[in-house]
């Protein structure tokens, strides 16, 4: 019995699991570069992604508790 080295569930013949017997695959399709380049792009957003979503979260609590209108009467 082991642990699949790439996520840890527990397997019996293998050193990777099925799923990421998968992810493999795809590796050995693609090639590992192109696979982490997708992963990152779909998965870890870059800072501009960041600022965007946090001016987003904010502006959503602004409305959400209504400063906007407070500041404005202001
Ligand atoms: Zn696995």
């Amino acid at each position: 019995m082991l642990d699949c080295k790439m996520c840890g569930e527990t397997i019996y013949t293998t050193y990777i699991c099925s799923k990421c017997n998968r992810i493999k695959d795809m590796m050995n399709l693609y090639s590992r570069d192109v696979v982490l380049d997708a992963v990152e792009t779909i998965f870890i957003r870059n800072e501009k992604q960041r600022n965007f979503k946090i001016k987003n979260k904010l502006n959503e609590e602004i409305k959400t508790i209504g400063c906007v209108k407070d500041t404005k009467k202001i």
